[in-house]
């Protein structure tokens, strides 16, 4: 392979600082591995990403003290492996850009397409998770999570190449740091090997992790290994011979391969099955390539003439392959030195899916196909194997476009303390503090994402950090319920709500009731017993609760109730009553059955009336409110209602504006306005109200003195020529 020569304009470009002293010779292997089965346009494409990645890397070394871009090109070669496209292999020479040197994410774009930098910042976002190894249930959750945060699986076999050669030059750190990434490894990547079919990977991530866990087991075992291979040596290789023999004295073109156990796989049979190594069999095994799917039953024939099979130990997966795709013969027989020995037989294009998993169905094109998996057995089998109910669209998709949503229904966000949640596609902020505890949710009063400030309904993302702010004085209210999507806590919310109003209603129900039969001159007396149950029984209501929940969410008429304990008012008992009415007081803190008409805006100072509407409580209005006036031909719906003493809360008030046209003059009345300490709800420029553009603003007062102050300062506004409270 003829290295293409320094592109340098190209480079200049980018950006990129030409130093002709970047050696070609670690690229060079590389592209010798990639013109197996790369065209010479996409290898030139691949040098020129290994020149612009040593530049970047430039200066920067590895703790071995070795060049940095020995690695990334290290990882690349490790994909090799597997034949994967151009653009993976560029994004892998260029993973560690993005997240290590100045380079930004758009020059990579720019320089090398969409689809590679869009590699390269998912490698980015997977190496900027910072996790602990976890428990078993949580290593599972962080295994999903990385799935779902790589929307394409070749950021996933990328991180994994990159895992494999930090794993094989993992001696140049410090013990306890080997010991982390040891562990994490083998928690975490090396099971997403085996679950991507990447089985060879996987097993030398573990073997590499038990390696600097363990090191005394490791060395053990590996030497019994070792010992047992040598002893065996001469019987294995004459076993082979004699396959081999038998097979080619049939007619049959073959290969065999001898095959042992990984030392970590032998670790855990020891431990699983408490046996000490001398006291494990099948250690061995034979594969068979052979050319076609009739000579590997021709094949397993044989095999069967030779050796006794052990019954019950044959397996047909090319009749019926795995979910996978995977294909195979597997038979045990009893080897000629007295131990089993597993024996694989397949055709070379088997072989080929079982080694690169996953990555088989990327393989750039490697000559006819025969009976290779199709691709929507790939895809469901992806989809089996990540425990995914749901498909979503078409079966090749997964073929065509490599992007596929792994967990199109699922989103994983870690908690404060680094444990992993698992949420709905679409969970907000308020939907994870109810995840977390109900408690937690019902005083939710703000998060931090990532530990920046946001809203309850902001939506999460995979990854994200979650925080909750909560407070002795948030609770519910019924907008939560636009801003959650599970079901937990839509349901709790809706809980808190019910209860809430049941006793707001109980609440504003003695209060009028106790109004109406002071009204009606009943006395000041409590209600005995006698008196509350006779009552009950004549309007047929259970309990004491009830009936003042009716009455308080305008279900019952409180005049109408109190009737009931004294004979029906004379005409000159209903005009004294009507004197006498006592106003009910408005707090502004009665919650959900108390409500300011948005007509008029009522506010605090302002004479106002109630109205009763069904089921929802009492309308506030200002007397002068033309709403009000309708209402009052229905007199049995209106209540009086005065303020009290004590008001609390913030009303929204409507001003008018009048202004000339003048620039900024919104920003210095917004100013004025904020400065009388109110908040500003809305704003709308009208230019074509009247001779002069009007402004309207919804700001928010405590009361008509501070309505006064705030129009009183508009007014000393040079460019103000008229300022109104706005009704209805
Ligand atoms: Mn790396």
């Amino acid at each position: 392979m003829q290295i293409p020569a320094l592109r340098t304009k190209r480079l200049r470009n980018a950006g990129i600082r030409i130093n002709p002293r970047v050696p070609r010779k670690p690229a060079s292997a590389l592209c010798d591995k990639l013109s197996e089965y790369l065209d010479d346009q996409a290898i030139e494409e691949v040098y020129h990403a290994y020149l612009f990645g040593a530049e970047a890397h430039q200066g920067q070394r590895r703790v071995s003290g070795e060049p940095y871009i020995n690695h990334p090109i290290a990882v690349a070669e490790i994909l090799s492996e597997l034949r994967l496209d151009s653009r993976s292999i560029i994004a892998a020479i260029l993973h560690d850009v993005i997240e290590d040197t100045e380079i930004p994410a758009e020059t990579v774009a720019r320089e090398f397409g969409d689809e590679v930098a869009e590699l390269v910042d998912g490698v980015s976002k997977i190496s900027q998770i910072e996790f602990d190894s976890k428990e078993h249930a949580e290593a599972e959750n962080l295994r999903k999570m990385l799935l779902a945060m790589s929307r394409d699986i070749r950021v996933i076999l990328i991180k994994l190449a990159d895992r494999m050669h930090n794993m094989r030059t993992l001696d140049a750190l410090p013990a306890a740091k080997q010991r982390t990434i040891a562990k994490q490894t083998l928690d975490i990547y090396a099971p997403i090997a085996n679950r991507l079919g990447l089985h060879q990977w996987s097993r030398e991530l573990q073997d590499l992790s038990f390696h600097h866990i363990y090191p005394n087991r490791y060395r053990a075992i590996a030497k019994a290994l070792k010992k047992r291979a040598g002893n065996r040596k001469a019987v294995v290789k004459k076993l082979r011979v004699s396959i081999e023999r038998e097979l080619r004295e049939s007619g049959l073109d073959a290969k065999v391969l001898g095959r042992k156990k990984s030392v970590y796989s032998i670790y855990k049979k020891m431990s699983r099955k408490h046996r000490s190594f001398d006291e494990l069999h099948d250690i061995y095994g034979f594969r068979i390539i052979m050319n076609s799917v009739d000579d590997c039953y021709r094949a397993l024939g044989i095999i069967h003439n030779l050796y006794k099979p052990i019954p019950g130990r044959f397996t047909d997966y090319i009749a019926i392959p795995k979910a996978n795709g995977y294909q195979s013969l597997h038979t045990v027989v009893f080897g000629a030195f007295g131990e089993s020995l597993e024996v694989q037989i397949r055709t070379e294009d088997m072989n080929r899916i079982a080694e690169a998993g996953v990555a088989a169905h990327w393989i750039y094109k490697s000559g006819p196909e025969s009976g290779a998996t199709p691709p929507q057995l790939a895809r469901q089998w992806l989809l089996d194997l990540l425990d995914t109910q749901q498909q979503t669209g078409n079966p090749s998709e997964f073929l065509e476009h490599l992007k596929i949503d792994l967990f199109p229904d699922e989103v994983y966000v870690f908690t404060p303390k680094g444990d992993i949640k698992k949420l709905p596609r679409g969970a907000t902020a308020l939907d994870f503090a109810y995840a977390v505890h109900t408690d937690i949710g019902n005083r939710c009063a703000g998060a931090r994402i990532n530990h920046e400030l946001v809203s309850l309904p902001t939506v999460l993302n995979n990854g994200d950090h979650v925080e909750i702010i909560s407070s002795d004085t948030a609770h519910p209210t019924a907008t939560w319920l636009n801003y959650a999507v599970t079901g937990k806590a839509r349901a709790t919310i809706r809980n808190y709500l019910k209860s809430q109003q049941r006793y707001e209603a109980v609440n504003l129900g003695k209060r009028l009731l106790d109004r109406a039969i002071k009204t009606r001159r009943f006395g000041r007396k409590k209600l005995t017993d006698d008196q509350r149950r006779m009552l009950l029984d004549a309007l047929g209501v259970d309990n004491w609760d009830d009936l003042l929940s009716d009455i308080g969410s305008g279900i019952r008429m409180a005049d109408m109730v109190a009737k009931q304990l004294l004979p029906p008012p004379t005409n000159k008992d209903k005009t004294v009553t009507d004197d006498n009415d006592q106003p009910l007081a408005i707090h502004g803190s009665e919650g959900m059955l108390i409500h300011y008409a948005r007509c008029c805006n009522p506010i605090p100072g302002d004479t106002i009336v109630g109205f009763f509407t069904t089921g929802r409580g009492i309308v506030i209005h200002t007397t002068d409110c033309p709403n009000a006036k309708g209402y009052r031909k229905q007199p049995d719906k209106w209540v009086p209602v005065e303020w009290a003493a004590e008001v609390t809360g913030h009303f929204p008030v409507n001003l008018r504006v009048e202004v000339h046209n003048k620039r900024g003059v919104l920003a210095r009345i917004a100013t004025v306005i904020a400065e009388q300490e109110s908040n500003i709800n809305n704003v709308n420029v009208d230019e074509r109200d009247g001779k002069f553009p009007a402004i309207r603003f919804i700001v928010e007062v405590a009361d008509r003195i501070h309505l006064a102050q705030i129009l009183r300062q508009i007014r000393t506004e040079p460019s103000v020529i008229k300022v109104t409270r706005a009704k209805g």
